[in-house]
């Protein structure tokens, strides 16, 4: 081989990347600024023993992204890929990116002092790519999902995916939904068709930006790529962005104006943000998706030896800590919880008995109810959610999911203690720590439906 063939190879896979996004940026100029914003990061090329040329990896056809926007570009593949599906791949990753699909991912391990769950060694995969058949069916069927969600928005602008991606509209399901809610409609859609010995969609592997799983060839210590806040001030220029177009009157497809809305104003869809956390935290400690490919949970490993896996589910065991400080009235916290107890039902079944307590400067005492109307508001005065979130931690059995409800004017603790925490943050004002998943909500609750 000589040196000047992989410098050829170069030339020509930049220029195809070059071509590609100014392909993608003409097709959806509401998003060339995001397209733009993609950082190529260039993989070592597969090469053909004998004759030296760059041989495809269909491992890399998604042009798989991390979440700091480094988009891999693996030198066969994007040589074998015409143009404009690579440009229509830039889109469809813009999509993962910008959606959060890595942080709303139910596969992401989470970090902390007590690590979640970990991937067991035999599907661990020793990855010498991107490994997209030995990667757990739980992170395929997120993929999957998570991809019906862009998908559409993507064919609703006449931009029509390669064969052989989750198309919702073609395997006959509802359109604009969310990853959250195609989850379980593939998971029914893939058992039917797999009895006729089809399969739903191709292996493909779309890479962290999907799950926030670390892939091998990324190299995560460079440093390469977006920060959080860089990120942060991209998307919220990409939603401005979209604003000003609709206002000029320009073609936006629907997906993306709500896309942009939400972005910009994240209490309008905050009950669906809280209800996806909630469900994050339960079915990650729960491991009710994914019980047969992990370690069984803590709380599953007593029985593991008597019960047959699909049944070794652990009911997470979930506590609420409400601020009855003062500054946010009872009917709010009342129509809040009820709207928290109604998530929780829907995920770990109706009239399960929960524990809740209430906490000003010092923690209640802890109630055992069925329905949030039982729960019996008490306290006054400041807010110290640290010994809140300490007589949580305290409470026997432990729990595995906190459920704060406050507005935010109050210290926490430095790290995460040892349980998923989720804050439904109300109004304005306050904060909520970055160890915690956030859901801001407006400090006038409206009752359901007319939100
Ligand atoms: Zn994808």
């Amino acid at each position: 081989m000589t040196p000047d063939r992989p410098r050829a190879t170069d030339e020509a896979v930049r220029a195809r990347i070059a071509a590609a996004r100014l392909w993608a940026a003409h097709q959806a100029p509401y998003l060339a600024s995001a397209v733009f914003a993609l950082n190529p990061v260039m993989l070592e090329p597969a090469l053909d023993e004998d004759t030296g040329a760059p041989v495809p990896d269909p491992g890399f056809r998604a042009f798989p992204a991390d979440t700091r926007w480094n988009l891999y570009v693996e030198p066969g593949t994007t040589l074998a890929t015409p143009v404009e599906e690579i440009g229509w791949w830039m889109l469809h990753q813009v999509g993962h990116l910008v959606r959060g699909h890595a942080a709303r991912s139910p596969v992401r391990p989470e970090p902390g002092p007590e690590p979640g769950p970990k991937v067991s060694p035999e599907v661990s995969p020793e990855v010498s790519h991107a490994a997209g058949p030995v990667r757990d069916e739980e992170a395929h069927r997120w993929n999957q999902a998570a991809d019906a969600e862009i998908n559409d928005d993507l064919e609703a602008a006449d931009l029509r995916g390669p064969a052989g991606v989750v198309s919702p509209a073609e395997l006959g399901l509802p359109v604009n939904r969310t990853a959250e809610e195609y989850v379980p409609m593939l998971d029914v859609l893939a058992q039917a068709m797999g009895r006729g010995g089809r399969a739903l969609a191709e292996a493909i592997d779309c890479g962290s930006a999907v799950d926030g799983q670390d892939r091998a060839y990324e190299d995560s210590g460079s440093g390469e790529g977006l920060t959080e806040l860089d990120r942060d001030l991209l998307e919220r220029s990409i939603a401005a962005g979209i604003q000003d177009r609709i206002s000029a009157r320009s073609e936006v497809p629907s997906g993306w104006r709500r896309w942009a809305e939400e972005r910009l104003r994240p209490s309008v869809n905050w009950r669906a943000r809280l209800g996806a956390m909630i469900r994050r935290g339960l079915s990650t400690v729960a491991g009710q998706v994914d019980f047969s490919y992990r370690r069984p949970s803590r709380r599953a490993g007593a029985y593991a030896d008597i019960v047959p896996p699909s049944m070794a589910r652990a009911v997470p065991d979930t506590v609420l800590l409400i601020d009855t400080s003062g500054s946010v009235t009872d009917d709010v916290l009342k129509r809040l919880l009820a709207e928290v107890t109604g998530i929780i039902d829907g995920v770990a079944g109706p009239h399960r008995r929960l524990r809740a307590f209430c906490c000003d400067v010092r923690p209640h005492p802890v109630q055992v109810v069925r329905r949030a109307s039982d729960i019996e508001l008490t306290g006054g005065g400041g807010t110290d959610m640290r010994a809140g979130l300490d007589a949580a931690m305290a409470l026997r059995p432990r729990p595995d999911l906190v459920v704060v409800l406050t507005d935010g004017e109050t210290p926490w603790p430095g790290r995460r203690p040892g349980a998923q925490v989720v804050v439904c943050l109300i109004g304005d004002g306050g904060h909520a720590p970055d160890w915690a998943s956030v859901a801001r909500v407006p400090p006038d609750v409206p009752a359901k439906g007319d939100s």
